[in-house]
Order: structure tokens, then sequence, then C-alpha cells
């Protein structure tokens, strides 16, 4: 009877022993993060910056548009895998309910960023002179405003640590530090706004900026709300938009990083002077893999941005 119970309690130590040790394992057990579209991706990269245990990986580094954008086999496997999944969760990323119903980890910590930041989402609107119909959706490109973007930090930074306590204080301090300067490019812009003469944008394309011309109280006029599917100016819409140009004074016609820029030339060939500058602001919708490796960053796009804005106020 003594050995049996010698034995048993040999058994059970060495079950603990097993225990303890896949605990360990799981502890200094990689993080594997996945983000769908470059801002998410780059923020998160700011906020597990020097903790060397993330695999952090961008599900769109293609160039694809978003907008039109299905994950292949791969891309569910690694998702329905991954340990912390972030994404916007706008009308571009239906599918990301359908992807994850068939994830394998089920301590999966999820963060659709548009849940978080419910309270600030404005719906997308048709104005005056904008082609398209406007289904009343709400507008999905909250990360064109950099006061979005330190709630969202503050959301990524949330969720990594409830999915990897161990580097809660790197979490916690990268993050410090990066939204401090998500706020002091705010304050630029802020800045920059208030001495400029103009207070209209004009966008002879696609319009994915309504939330930073709300966050400076910019006024706009646009070709298409949002990004709606219509590519195709109508001649009534670019005669509004040249005859706005003309009616502003203003000295710049706007375009997006991904357009040809045709509608603009032809708004600008319809005013009376046909000498206003055809600027770009990058609205990071279609990034690759190759920019990223070149430096691309998410605060350095809305630096430039910035100075563009500079330029058309
Ligand atoms: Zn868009």
């Amino acid at each position: 009877m003594k050995r049996l119970l010698a034995l048993i309690c040999a058994a059970a130590v060495a079950v603990c022993a097993l225990c303890s040790c896949s605990k360990a394992d799981t502890k200094s057990k990689r993080l594997s993060v996945v983000a769908t579209i470059f801002p998410l991706y780059d923020w998160t990269k700011n906020i597990t910056e020097g903790t060397d245990s993330v695999d952090l990986d961008l599900l769109l580094d293609s160039g694809a548009d978003m907008h039109s954008f299905q994950p292949s086999a791969r891309d569910i496997v690694k998702i329905s895998s991954c340990d912390v999944f972030i994404y916007v969760g706008g009308e571009s990323e239906k599918w990301v309910d359908e992807a994850l119903k068939s994830r394998t980890n089920k301590d999966m910590v999820t963060i659709n960023l548009m849940d978080e930041l419910k309270d600030l989402l404005k719906e997308e609107e048709l104005r005056e002179g904008m082609q398209g119909d406007s289904d009343g959706e709400e507008d999905e490109h909250i990360w064109l405003s950099l006061k979005n973007a330190q709630k969202a930090c503050e959301a990524i930074r949330d969720g990594l640590v409830s999915a990897d306590g161990q580097n809660e204080k790197s979490y916690k301090a990268n993050a410090d530090s990066y939204i401090k300067r998500l706020s002091s490019l705010d304050s630029d812009y802020q800045s920059a706004v208030k001495s400029s003469k103009t207070k209209t944008l004009l966008f002879a394309d696609r319009f994915p900026f309504r939330y930073m011309t709300e966050d400076y109280n910019l006024n706009y006029y646009a070709a298409f709300a949002g990004c709606s599917a219509e590519s195709e100016a109508s001649f009534k819409t670019i005669a509004f938009l040249s005859k706005k140009t003309d009616e502003l004074g203003l000295s710049a016609v706007l375009k997006l990083e991904s357009s040809d820029g045709r509608v603009a030339e032809a708004v600008v060939n319809n005013t009376k002077n046909k000498n206003q500058k055809i600027l770009t602001l990058d609205s990071m919708q279609s990034v690759t893999a190759d920019q990223i490796k070149d430096g691309l960053s998410y605060l350095g796009v809305m630096e430039k941005n910035l100075s563009v804005l500079g330029k058309a106020l």
C-alpha cells in the first residue's frame, strides 16, 4: 500500500513538473500579431518596439486596394492562429467576421478599432456637387485623423497588455511616447490651419479625409463621397468643382496617391486661369512591403500631408 501511495505521489509530482514546464513554455512563447492595413501595423510596430518576442504581420502589403481586398487561404491561416488581431472593422473589412469564425486560437485578442472609436465615428456624406449615393455607411477611414490615431493606439496598447502582460511596461511606455508624437503633430496641423487664409479643400477625387477635415473645421468639396466605387467623374461634377475653385480663389486642387490625376487636370482646365497646382494627399490605402522596407511610416506620411496642406490652404 505504501509503495502504491509513493508511486501515485511520484506520478503526481511528475505531472506537476510537466505542467509547470508547459506553463513556462507559454510564458516565453512569441506573440503573433496581425494587423490588416498599414496605419494599424505601423502604430503597433511603435508600441511593441524593443520587445523582441513579438512577430508582427501586415496583411495588406501588396499595394492592393483595401476596398476590394479578399483574404487568401494563407491569410486565413495566419489570422486564425494569431494571438492578437487588429482591424478597422468597416465596410471594406466585412470579410473579417467570416475569417474569425475559423480561428484555432481560442484565446485570441481581437481589436476592432471602429468599435473602440464608436462615439467618434461619422457617416459618409453626400455633399453638394458630389457623385454617387450616400448609403449612410460609417466612414471607415478613421486613421486619417491624428486624434482618432491616439485613441486607436490606446486600444491597441490595452489589447497587447491583455494578451501579453509580461511586456506591459514596454507597451505602456512606448504607447505614451508615440501618442505624444501624434498629439504634437496634431497641434502643428491646428496652427497651420489657424494661420491659413483659405479654409476649404477641394478634392478632384474620392474623399477619404472626412475625419481630418472635421478635426480642423475645414470645409471641403469632392468628386465622390468616401471611396465610392464610381471612378469616372461626369462633366457636371468637373464643372461644379471648377466653378468652386474659381469662386473660392483656390490655388490648388487635390488628388489621392493612387489616382492618375485626370479628374484634377480636367478641373484645372475648366477654371478661368487654369493655373492651380495639383497636389497629392496620401491616404495610405495601398501601401506595399517595399515602401515599408524603405522606411515609410504613418507619422512620416502625415507630416508630408501637413506640408501639402500648407500649400493648398
Ligand atoms: Zn477608402
